[in-house]
């Protein structure tokens, strides 16, 4: 009877135990074991802000089954018959001889491991800033579970009135949410001149508007100098170059990197992002070491290149095909959209494939479209607004990305969007896709739907739009374009663009002589759908410079006045 195969997995949260899972159920005789230098196994890492908030009450509903069986490793022992070494350090891989060095972190024991397999998902660390005082007290980073219990305690103990978190991207926009959730008044301090780079300025802009309504200070394009402490070495204010902050807890957010110094040192291949170069089999470049999870390098199908796309639901994906390919099972991870999604207080904030900026990154041309609505018929209760951005190639007609915001349902269309990437589908084949409709769903053109509509008729010529960010360089540097209102006189006066004139929609034929056909006009309403209509009656009067302003107001992130 042959030898049972022995496969060894580096990592125990998200990648390692889905690979441990999948490959037992491929291989029952196999010997299987998770070395984890943590003392918790097969969380939800992705909950922690929850926990943290308090949302989620039971600290243990994070390592649980839906069934509330808790995954510790004597459940790995008894049902997945999957040894679990916690506490163990990997600190050394032999390729040639195919072993692993572990020491036992408590007893500082070594010993070296035989591997048939391994498999390395050992995820990635959080980048530390060199900001001098960054190692007082009170001065927190949030990874893993006993990070949580520690900024949980804070929150409990309402002993920080006063938080400022040090970066704007997924995991500080979340806990902004928690703290605040907990009582604290809490400032973001991000050193770009936008929150969320994952999405196009404007578009991060608009979350940004929603933050600042909801009491949060936010700081962007500002740097942070150094945190100064009190007697007892607590942090007590942060320093940035506009300003000094007082305050009682920081979080430092300012990303993660792969952790692969162990696959470093073994010699494995290193992708230009920082992650363990892998195969679509999840084999790195050296034969039965296979890879998973945020330590490896993604193929990234929208840029085309390589990319760090640090996230559960890829880590997953990836730790099961590395188990399966372990076991001798065909299987493949094709790689990925570059989608991503958060809550931000009551906003859904989403994305999939490029961005407007990053295909200008790659030299790729690009036609947008922006557009905003509820996200049900306007009469069904509870509809919400979204606003969606849609990038596409003017070449093909394809569609390349697709943002989405607002206290609607954004992240359902953006899974649609993910899809239709995947299948490399022209906005026209997006604008005429099957997709459900009901009142308490979605209107009867759906609104990327309606976004993929807008898209073809920039590219068949026939609108002319504007960004909310080209508008308001336009604005700010004193052009002297038309800024024309179509909507009602109390929407006018409710909120407008600064400078704009109100000729409603009824009235643009009448009223056409004070809209002039030697300057540059740009219309708007609330959603430009008005504004599309408004554009076509004048170009129907000879006019040849009308745009509109791409997602009316709703899409607007800048100052607007109000009065009459
Ligand atoms: C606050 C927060 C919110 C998040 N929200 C989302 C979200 O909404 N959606 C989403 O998709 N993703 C989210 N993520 C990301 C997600 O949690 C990670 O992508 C996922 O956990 C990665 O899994 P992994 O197994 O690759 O690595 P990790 O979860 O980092 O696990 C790696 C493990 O390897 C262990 N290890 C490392 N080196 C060694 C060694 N030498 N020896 C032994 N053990 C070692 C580490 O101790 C660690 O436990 C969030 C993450 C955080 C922190």
């Amino acid at each position: 009877m042959a030898e049972p195969l022995r496969i060894l997995i580096v990592g125990g949260v998200a990648a390692g135990p889905k690979a441990a899972a999948r490959a037992r159920r491929l291989d029952p005789d196999a010997e299987i074991t998770i070395v984890e230098k943590g003392q918790v196994i097969s969380y939800a890492g992705c909950g922690l802000p929850y926990y943290v908030s308090g949302m989620v009450e039971d600290r243990n509903a994070l390592m649980a089954s839906p069934i509330g069986v808790l995954r510790d490793p004597a459940f790995f022992a008894k049902v997945k018959r999957v040894t679990v070494l916690t506490g163990t350090e990997a600190v050394a891989i032999n390729p040639e001889g195919k072993t692993l060095d572990v020491r036992e972190l408590d007893s500082g024991e070594t010993s070296a491991l035989p591997y048939d397999r391994l498999i390395i998902a050992t995820g990635a660390d959080p980048v530390e800033p060199p900001i001098p005082g960054k190692d007082l007290g009170n001065v927190l980073r949030l990874k893993q579970v006993i990070d949580a219990d520690v900024l949980r305690e804070q929150m409990l103990s309402k002993a920080c009135p006063r938080v400022a978190i040090i970066g704007g991207g997924l995991i500080g926009m979340e806990m902004t949410e928690a703290f605040t959730h907990c009582g604290s008044a809490v400032t973001v301090v991000e050193m770009l001149p936008q929150l969320l780079a994952m999405l196009d300025p404007e578009i991060a802009a608009l979350v940004e508007k929603r933050m600042r309504q909801l009491g949060v200070h936010v700081m962007t394009a500002t740097r942070v100098e150094r945190l100064v402490g009190d007697e007892d070495g607590n942090v007590a204010s942060v320093v940035t170059d506009r300003g000094e902050l007082p305050l009682q807890l920081v979080l430092l957010s300012i990303g993660i990197r792969p952790n692969t110094a162990l696959a470093r040192a073994a010699g494995l291949e290193i992708g230009p992002t920082g992650g363990i170069v892998v195969d679509d089999r999840m084999e790195t470049s050296v034969p039965d070491i296979f890879a998973a999870g945020d330590c490896t390098e993604k193929r990234c199908g929208a840029a085309k290149r390589p990319c760090f796309m640090p996230l559960g639901s890829v880590a997953n994906k990836e730790g099961r095909v590395a188990g399966a390919s372990a076991a001798g099972v065909a299987d493949r991870f094709p790689g990925v959209m570059s989608t991503a999604a958060l809550k931000v207080f009551d906003w859904n904030v989403a994305r999939t494939g490029l961005t407007e900026a990053e295909a200008g990154s790659t030299g790729q041309p690009v036609v947008t479209a922006t557009v905003s609505g509820p996200d049900r018929p306007h009469y069904y209760p509870g509809a919400k607004p979204v606003v969606l951005k849609l990038v596409a190639d003017p070449a093909t007609r394809r569609l390349l990305g697709v943002q989405g915001v607002g206290p609607g349902e954004a992240v359902k269309r953006i899974d649609v969007a993910v899809t239709a990437l995947t299948a490399g589908m022209t906005v026209d084949q997006v604008a005429n896709l099957d997709l459900a409709y009901a009142p308490p769903y979605s209107e009867a053109m759906d609104i990327l739907i309606h976004g993929a509509n807008i898209l073809r008729n920039k590219l068949d010529g026939l609108v002319r739009g504007v960004t909310a960010v080209g508008l308001h360089e336009a604005l700010s540097a004193g052009e002297g374009l038309f800024l024309l209102d179509v909507r009602t006189q109390d929407e006018h006066d409710t909120a407008r663009i600064p400078g704009s004139v109100l000729v409603p929609l009824g009235a643009v034929r009448t009223r056409a002589a004070e809209i002039p056909r030697d300057r540059r006009v740009v219309a708007y309403c609330k959603t430009s759908l008005r504004a599309w209509e408004a554009s076509c009656m004048l170009a129907g009067l000879g006019y040849e410079n009308v745009e509109i302003l791409d997602g009316g107001i709703l899409a607007w992130p800048y100052e607007t006045e109000e009065g009459v």
